[in-house]
């Protein structure tokens, strides 16, 4: 029987942040090994729990059934929420294992390995870290067929695309289809063992960071890029189609959106199709993300929406402070505003801060307090709230770590050890807190938080200040050349060309 591994290692990288990210990240968020993992990915599992039931590693598994059978080999699964860099001890210690991990498996055989990564996960002190990830992969695999999924907001590089048989991303954003991309891999892995496949892959890479306007799967401009994909796979032109719209605030220098196509054998197809791909993502790349209001137009926004207030909530992204792309999660803008301006309307809202955790974890319910908070892990993008309220409740949750509600005049704050990740309603209610009761509830996320809140949300608000997730805040990183839409540039060929070739 052919066996094949299995392994993820996922985070996105947000380069601006200064908070690092180290091993309790992940083991204290998603740490799943061997028998573990297994059943978490098998039948009736939980993959992530409280993200994802199925996700890439269920996909694989069940594709490796579905194509020609053959036994996954667990191997273990880390996530972590999006952040800083990796930590070099961290990224050593989780390469370690997974080379360790393979030489193991490898004693019983093994016909191919699956690496489920993200793709924008950045390391400090090294460059290109996911490509070492596949080439040490492979080596302790005995040279096997790789093949690596990732998050459609990757970066591709030469030395990337080298490494990895075939590399697949999510085809939707909000991103649904985690599993799916997980079977593909199952079938071309299948496929290359059982004599049955010969993956040939083009890439095309552009010197473009943002363009696409709000870049979502289903909505234009964007849906005549991922409607060609599916057409392509459905089709049987390509086995696999992607584009990666990037993560913008990456520190590689050859950053940029780009497309991949792998084929069965078929060179001069993958070529053309890679080529068609690039080439309208590069018409659309007049469309901008949209500008975002300030806070003061917000509250504004949100008073005036008596309405939509009665009938469900005011969501507002704290647009500059999106966690889900790794900013710190403690800016204090937005709360500022809200604290000052916002008097007439029940909101909550989050804030990482484990200084203030840690002053406020003795108090019991019903102590009032003073304490400043936020602003302390990324000082230069705000600076510590004087707040004085009243402690409301207290939790321990996984990933989120401690967490104190604390009472502020109309405001409920929800202060974390851990990430901020404010994306599902159940981020409040899981510490007691009722959507319909508040006018205003605050999010730190760009885009999935529209369905997850699809049953409250009247209206949404984003909302710029000052932070890490800025779109243009990319643009103080080094580029190799000139980078749309920060510099003039006419044409993408010259730059992919350069890519691409040694
Ligand atoms: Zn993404």
């Amino acid at each position: 029987m052919k066996r094949f591994a299995y392994a993820r290692i996922m985070q996105e990288t947000n380069a601006l942040s200064p908070v690092k990210t180290a091993l309790p990240d992940f083991e204290g968020s998603h740490y799943l090994t061997g028998d573990a993992l297994a059943a978490a990915v098998g039948p009736g599992g939980h993959e992530i729990a409280g993200f994802f039931k199925k996700a890439e590693l269920a996909g694989f598994v069940e594709g490796v059934a579905r194509h020609g059978g053959g036994e996954p080999v667990p191997l273990f699964s880390a996530w972590a929420s999006s952040s800083g860099p990796l930590t070099r001890a961290c990224y050593d210690t989780l390469r370690e294992r997974l080379v360790d991990g393979l030489r193991g498996a490898r004693a019983r055989g093994l016909d191919g390995v699956y690496l489920c990564l993200h793709g924008a996960m950045g390391v400090e002190g090294v460059r290109d870290p996911e490509t070492q990830l596949l080439r040490a992969a492979r080596e302790a695999a005995g040279g096997v067929p790789v093949v690596t999924t990732h998050d459609l907001h990757g970066n591709l590089t030469r030395e990337r695309v080298a490494a990895a048989d075939a590399i697949v991303a999510y085809g939707t954003n909000p991103h649904r289809d985690h599993a799916r991309v997980g079977r593909k891999a199952a079938e071309i892995l299948g496929g290359v063992a059982a004599g049955r496949l010969r993956p040939t892959t083009a890439w095309r890479s552009l010197p473009l960071l943002l363009g696409g306007g709000r870049t979502i799967d289903f909505l234009p401009p964007m849906r005549a890029v991922f409607r060609r994909m599916r057409r392509a796979e459905r089709k049987g032109e390509a086995l696999a189609a992607s584009t990666f719209m990037v993560h913008p605030w990456n520190d590689d220098p050859a950053l940029g959106w780009s497309t991949i196509v792998t084929t069965d054998g078929d060179q001069a197809g993958a070529d053309r199709l890679a080529d068609e791909l690039a080439q309208m993502c590069w018409e659309r790349r007049h469309e901008q993300p949209p500008t975002f209001a300030t806070p003061a137009d917000a509250i504004f926004q949100a008073r005036k929406a008596r309405l939509r207030r009665k009938l469900g909530v005011v969501t507002m992204s704290d647009a500059s402070d999106v966690v889900t792309a790794g900013a710190p999660g403690d800016s204090t803008h937005l709360l500022r505003a809200l604290l000052e301006d916002g008097r007439d309307l029940v909101t909550y809202a989050a804030v990482r801060d484990p200084d203030a955790v840690d002053t406020l974890w003795p108090h019991p319910p019903g102590d009032e307090v003073r304490l400043e908070v936020g602003g302390k892990l990324d000082p230069t993008s705000s600076t510590p709230l004087p707040v004085r309220g009243t402690v409301v409740s207290k939790h321990q949750l996984v990933g989120f770590l401690r967490v104190v509600v604390l009472a502020v005049d109309h405001l409920r704050l929800v202060i974390t050890e851990g990430p901020a990740m404010v994306m599902k309603p159940s981020f409040y209610t899981d510490v007691g807190l009722d959507i319909w009761k508040a006018d205003v509830v605050v999010v730190k996320n760009f885009f999935p938080f529209l369905l997850f809140f699809l049953p409250y949300n009247r209206k949404t608000i984003f909302v710029r200040t000052r932070g890490v997730t800025d779109f243009d805040a990319a643009y103080r990183l080094t580029f190799d050349g000139p980078m749309h839409p920060r510099d003039p540039v006419d044409d993408w060929r010259p730059r992919d060309r350069a890519r691409r070739e040694p």
